[in-house]
């Protein structure tokens, strides 16, 4: 499959949708396995762009038109065994805005009206679009339940290990690493102040470790750099098929292995709190804001590795 630019209808008012002009939208691995054909559930001709943040076209959701919002991009059935106990973030049958739906990617957007959340007088949007990966992290520390004074190693240096690390860090880990093969990925990690190791050498002495990968080799060698007792979070999206772990060390160490999903209304609206702080400095984060007419060359620039966050501009 390919990326291309094109004119799209504008998106009529529905039912149960709210109307957004697009801010910004943030790009990132998934959108890239959505470009390359490798998205599960992904049509060609989508319209990507699951990041995003702007403002109420119209008003929904008891706010008025050009309040400026975070909207959730995921949809839930409602019916599934997850729903029925109340954990609609891992609803078995998931939807996404620019996965299932058309995305940000373009100007104007219908995104589920139960999703929006109102941003602080005063935000700036363009932080406001690392809200979701940022909700994506809180979640995987809170899963991680990690203590203070703990010691945290990541695995992956794109903006999601990145993110992880400050958070842990934030969140009060006595020391924080992240292993990364490529060199230039290393470089944008350090230059946020986040201590590398080298990828090669996992010493087991970490009481957290997160893999933010969904590279298959990865998760051969994770429970390696995992202390005795300590927890192994898987937050990168492997593919489809199973892959190998080592369980023996898993057993022998008793390793807990804990996975973590998007995130709740409650992530959320922590990533918002964070976000308005403005104390992880995640804007330091952004590569480069891309108008959204140099689309493809933007997905090109994240394909090649060469930067962190890249946001779309319509
Ligand atoms: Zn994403
Ligand atoms: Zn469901």
């Amino acid at each position: 499959m390919s990326v291309a630019l094109r004119d799209v209808p504008a998106p009529e008012p529905a039912e149960g949708f709210a109307l957004l002009d697009v801010a910004f939208s943030g790009l990132c691995g998934t959108d890239l396995h959505i470009c390359a054909g490798e998205h599960s559930r992904a049509q060609p001709g989508i319209v990507i762009g699951h990041e995003l943040v702007g403002t109420l076209a119209a008003p929904a959701g008891g706010l008025a038109a050009g309040q400026a919002v975070f909207a959730n991009p995921m949809m839930h059935c409602g019916t599934c065994d997850a729903c029925t106990r109340g954990l609609v973030h891992v609803c078995e049958r998931l939807r996404s805005v620019g996965i299932d739906r058309p995305g940000a990617a373009c100007a104007r957007v219908l995104v589920p009206a139960g999703g929006l959340y109102a941003l602080p007088d005063g935000a700036a949007l363009a932080d406001a679009a690392l809200v979701e990966p940022l909700a994506v992290c809180v979640r995987a520390v809170r899963r991680s339940a990690l203590e203070v004074g703990e010691r945290v190693h990541v695995v992956g240096g794109g903006p999601i290990g990145c993110i992880l690390a400050l958070l842990a860090a934030d969140a009060g880990a006595s020391e924080v690493s992240l292993s990364e093969p490529s060199a230039t990925r290393r470089a944008l990690a350090g230059g946020l102040g986040i201590a590398t190791v080298h990828p090669e050498r996992p010493e087991p002495v970490w009481d957290v470790v997160f893999d933010a990968t969904g590279v298959p080799a990865v998760a051969a060698s994770l429970g390696r750099w995992a202390r005795v007792g300590g927890r192994v979070v898987v937050v990168g999206a492997y593919p489809p098929a199973p892959v190998p772990v080592d369980l023996l060390r898993v057993m022998f160490a008793e390793l807990s292995l804990v996975g973590t999903r998007i995130y709740t209304r409650d992530d959320i609206a922590a990533a918002i709190g964070i976000v308005a702080s403005g104390r992880l400095g995640l804007s330091r984060l952004v590569s480069e804001v891309v108008p959204l007419v140099e689309g493809v060359r933007a997905i090109e620039t994240l394909r090649a590795g060469t930067a962190l966050k890249l946001l779309l501009r319509p």
